[in-house]
């Protein structure tokens, strides 16, 4: 029976079936945990003792844990797990949600459901008597409409077909996005924002995509069973925030923050796959300048839309 057990749930978490009964688990305070040397091992990474810390290659492909960290590097990017990685006596053990919404959709996005995407919902957060986060120099609702837009002439000359939630300065209730979404038929939904924290310092960017339903949000607050109609979408949302970090890391050389989860009001009523994209931090004065230079936003705007692209090419979707 436990072989049994056992068996069922390596057969879950594996994305092919080969060698799965090799898999240890265990469960701790209610918890489903996964041997990761077992699960690495077994889908043909290679494991690299890195004194307590866990890495994993496979050609392109890596995965770096940090003892007592809810960090891992996936593929060069930061994400932010749901549950702390186990370590004990020299093993590592990963929850079982954090393989299935979080590593194998990036690992493997050929799990992700494959779809058709020909148009594109672009979410300038804030607006009319909602300016969002205030700077020095800068409102965050000017500052969202201004990358909103560049991102819209971009995807528009790739041939997409672009929706918005405003193209001026007015203010959209958050409620009624989701069903603006719905309305559009659109196939992808990006949100934007600004990020501002009291500490000036801390610069950089973070994609938030909807917290799956049983886990807590990276930023705190207590777990939630409740599913809403963007965890449908849980495999896609975190493919779109890893490719949306990439790009927009790549083409604009700003600090890691990394990829997290939020029960943000625009992204549980969304039925695409859809991330909030926080761009900077007003609150730190380089970055306020940066994110108000004509060039920077371009790249910003460039980064998105590249994110975009490799989303789509990454599930092999044919426009
Ligand atoms: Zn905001």
């Amino acid at each position: 029976m436990k072989l049994l057990r056992i068996f069922l749930l390596a057969a879950l978490v594996f994305p092919c079936l080969a060698n799965a009964a090799k898999i240890r688990q265990k469960v701790v305070n209610k918890k489903s945990y996964c041997h990761l040397g077992d699960l690495f091992s077994g889908n043909r990474f290679a494991i690299a003792p890195k004194g307590k810390n866990f890495l994993a290659v496979k050609r392109r492909q890596s995965c770096l844990f940090t003892v007592k960290q809810r960090r891992v590097s996936v593929n060069g990017v930061n994400l932010e797990l749901l549950n702390l990685p186990l370590y004990e006596n020299g093993s590592w053990w990963l929850s079982v949600p954090d393989w299935y919404k979080g590593l194998r959709p990036l690992l493997y996005p050929a799990t992700v459901p494959r779809q058709r995407i020909t148009s594109i919902f672009i979410d300038m957060g804030h607006g009319g008597n909602d300016p969002g986060a205030i700077g020095k120099i800068s409102k965050e609702k000017d500052i969202t409409l201004h990358v909103g837009r560049e991102v819209a002439k971009m995807l528009k000359s790739y041939g997409f077909t672009v929706h918005l939630t405003r193209n001026s300065d007015i203010h959209v209730p958050l409620n009624q996005i989701g069903t603006k979404q719905q309305r559009s038929g659109s196939d992808l939904f990006v949100s934007i924002h600004v990020n501002a924290a009291k500490d000036r310092s801390i610069s950089g960017i973070e994609t938030f995509c909807l917290t799956p339903a049983g886990a807590a949000s990276s930023n705190g607050g207590k777990a939630s069973k409740t599913v809403f109609k963007g965890n449908k979408q849980d495999a896609g949302n975190i493919l779109l925030a890893w490719n949306i970090q990439n790009s927009v890391l790549k083409r604009t050389g700003a600090v890691d923050r990394g990829i997290k989860r939020a029960r943000f009001a625009v992204l549980k009523d969304i039925t695409v796959p859809g991330v909030l994209v926080e761009i900077g931090f007003i609150s730190n004065n380089a970055e306020e300048r940066r994110l108000n230079d004509p060039a920077y936003v371009k790249k910003i705007s460039a980064g998105i839309v590249d994110g975009i692209a490799a989303f789509c090419r990454s599930t092999k979707v044919r426009r």
